[in-house]
């Protein structure tokens, strides 16, 4: 960004908003968020997790992507998380039910 012009501060509360809609919605840089597991981590066979909520698309944990927008939580889900190692106030990101709302989904992932 080169643009030095002060703007009216309205527009840039309505920027700054945006920016952090724009944040919110997209999903984090593994990069940036993710507290990193050790790099030579070894991959364990994990299941996946289903969400029962109808409303759901449905929402499925996968742990070889764990939930870096994880809701309710002030910290990210790395990689290789199992379900039930996700913390008791861990909640489907899409319709915010608790882990007791999800089933195994008999698929299961190298994280
Ligand atoms: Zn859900």
């Amino acid at each position: 960004m080169t643009n030095l012009s002060p703007g009216p501060s309205r527009r840039r509360l309505l920027l700054g908003a945006l920016a952090a809609l724009f944040a919110l919605a997209r999903p984090r840089s593994a990069h940036a968020a993710a507290p990193t597991a050790p790099a030579g981590r070894a991959l364990q066979r994990l299941e996946k997790w289903e969400c029962t909520n109808k409303q759901c698309e449905p929402y499925v944990y996968d742990p070889s992507r764990g939930d870096l927008n994880a809701v309710d939580l002030d910290h990210p889900i790395p990689p290789g998380v199992a379900f039930a190692d996700l913390p008791d106030g861990w909640r489907c990101p899409i319709c915010n039910d608790p882990k007791k709302d999800f089933v195994p989904t008999g698929d299961w992932v190298e994280a």
